[in-house]
């Protein structure tokens, strides 16, 4: 089965999806239409200028869909081309991971693990990690292939597995941006955590300055894998809201220093082509067309550190 075609686009009957009620998930702050995506719209906030796919598909769909994800990409699977750029990043998110916990022997939760290969780098360092997913095909592979702990389900139902304040440091990589309902997420991931405790967390960064030359083109926009494309101002706002304080942010990403730079080169040049020959010679319906078809390599990844606050604002 192909990946796209697995989702069904069945927005509930009754649910008031008229542009007047199109409220930011993180600000209720009014939104406006955006990128068009596949079949998907995103809707960008005007205050803290988040965008987020609505409506969304439904549970059912987004499940059938992560199963297919992380197959081989001859079995219908496209997590393959991304899985060699993660597991480059993993050593240096390791390092972080024990920079800021600054624990001896810290105890490790990666959410949204995926296969499981962030797990296996953080035990190869020593530290005691484990990995949850709500992909059976993923964590398949992390329990049978790479012989590492990891649990099929949702974070949501941690207490049941006896989580509660277990952990000193979560991990969340390039995963809140695919979660329908991402506060939900981080609120378990506080109840998981120690008092103190440390979240990590990565995701593409939306409204970044590059947009305005090449509008649309950030390669984050990515429906329906993709449901929210974060601002840092969105991101932090929402962790915040689920009882972290921010520690560290970097909106730039990147496993070196050379690497920063030759992500900036590559912005800048992909923008010049856009801006001075393609957008003249192929005007906004071609750019769009051009977005469909193939994905530039334009959007830089944003990078949080945030620490467990005691008393919660909200639970
Ligand atoms: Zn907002």
């Amino acid at each position: 089965m192909n990946l796209l075609t697995s989702l069904k686009y069945s927005p509930p009957a009754n649910a008031p999806y008229s542009i007047d009620s199109m409220k930011c998930y993180v600000c209720a702050g009014a939104c406006t239409k955006d990128v068009m995506f596949a079949r998907y719209t995103y809707w960008k906030c005007s205050n803290c200028f988040t965008s987020q796919v609505l409506p969304q598909p439904d549970s059912e769909s987004l499940e059938t869909y992560y199963n297919l994800y992380h197959l081989s990409e001859g079995a219908g699977g496209v997590y393959d081309e991304v899985e060699d750029r993660m597991k480059a990043d993993f050593p240096t998110k390791v390092k972080m991971a024990i920079t800021y916990t600054k624990t001896k022997n810290p105890r490790l939760l990666d959410v949204g693990c995926g296969k499981g290969f962030f797990v296996k780098a953080a035990l190869d360092s020593n530290i005691q990690a484990e990995g949850i997913d709500l992909s059976n095909s993923g964590i398949e592979y992390a329990v049978k292939t790479l012989r590492v702990p990891a649990t099929s389900g949702r974070i949501q139902d941690h207490k049941m597995k006896g989580w509660k304040e277990a952990f000193d440091v979560v991990t969340l990589w390039a995963t809140i941006e695919h979660l329908p309902d991402p506060l939900s997420v981080i609120h378990a991931i506080h109840g998981c955590l120690k008092p103190g405790g440390i979240l990590l967390c990565d995701t593409g960064l939306g409204h970044i300055v590059w947009e305005k030359f090449l509008p649309g083109h950030n390669q984050w926009y990515d429906a329906p894998q993709h449901l929210f494309v974060f601002s840092e101002n969105g991101l932090v706002r929402l962790l915040e809201q689920g009882g972290f304080s921010i520690i560290h942010s970097d909106t730039n990403f990147e496993r070196s220093v050379m690497r920063r730079w030759v992500r900036w080169l590559r912005h800048f040049l992909l923008c010049f082509v856009g801006w001075a020959f393609l957008g003249p010679l192929l005007g906004k319906r071609g750019l769009h067309n051009m977005r469909q078809d193939a994905k530039w390599p334009l959007g830089r990844l944003m990078s949080i550190v945030a620490q467990k606050k005691t008393v919660t604002t909200k639970s």
